[in-house]
């Protein structure tokens, strides 16, 4: 049984996500999305909010989803994962995710990083990108999953 992980802030999950997250669950027989607990980043959504947003998204039977707040390493190894799973987008995401996965690799050697390429069209979408967008009053129907457009609606114009 090979078990892969796709880490991330995921606040919230956009279509560059649900991309990478469903083509790892092609890939591997299970898939965890592993919304990473990092309490100095101040976020839109809670944890529990993140979750239950990919899980609403996320139809493929062989993924979960879960929360961490510490070494992704340590999680990995206590779930016998063989792989971490990341996209890549434009070069500027190279420098730091090539870091992590060698940093990652010298932690835990049985754990490979994965990277697969982002879309095209999402080359330049990001959680970030989405927020401020939303918070101009702009259209991100093409950004995120249409399950979750108007919860990101709301939080962004401070209904929820
Ligand atoms: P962000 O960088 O948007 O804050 P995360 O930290 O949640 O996103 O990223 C988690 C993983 O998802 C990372 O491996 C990141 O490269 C990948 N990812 C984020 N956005 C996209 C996208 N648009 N296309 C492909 N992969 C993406």
């Amino acid at each position: 049984m090979k078990i892969a992980i796709c880490p991330g802030s995921f606040d919230p999950i956009t279509l560059g996500h649900l991309d990478i997250i469903e083509r790892a669950a092609v890939l591997f027989d299970e898939v965890i999305v592993l919304v990473a607990s990092n309490k100095s980043k101040n976020t839109s959504f809670s944890i529990e909010e993140r979750m239950e947003l990919i899980r609403r998204c996320v139809s493929n039977k062989n993924v979960t989803v879960d929360c961490h707040s510490g070494l992704l390493v340590d999680y990995a190894r206590e779930k016998g994962a063989v792989a971490i799973v990341k996209g890549l987008r434009a070069m500027s995401d190279f420098d730091y995710e090539f870091q992590q996965a060698l940093t990652n690799k010298s932690l835990y050697p049985e754990c490979e990083t994965v990277f697969l390429t982002a879309k095209g069209e999402n080359m330049f979408l990001s959680s970030s990108m989405v927020k401020q967008v939303c918070s101009l009053g702009g259209d991100i129907s093409s950004f995120v999953p249409e399950e979750i457009v108007n919860d990101i609606y709301k939080r962004c114009k401070g209904e929820i």
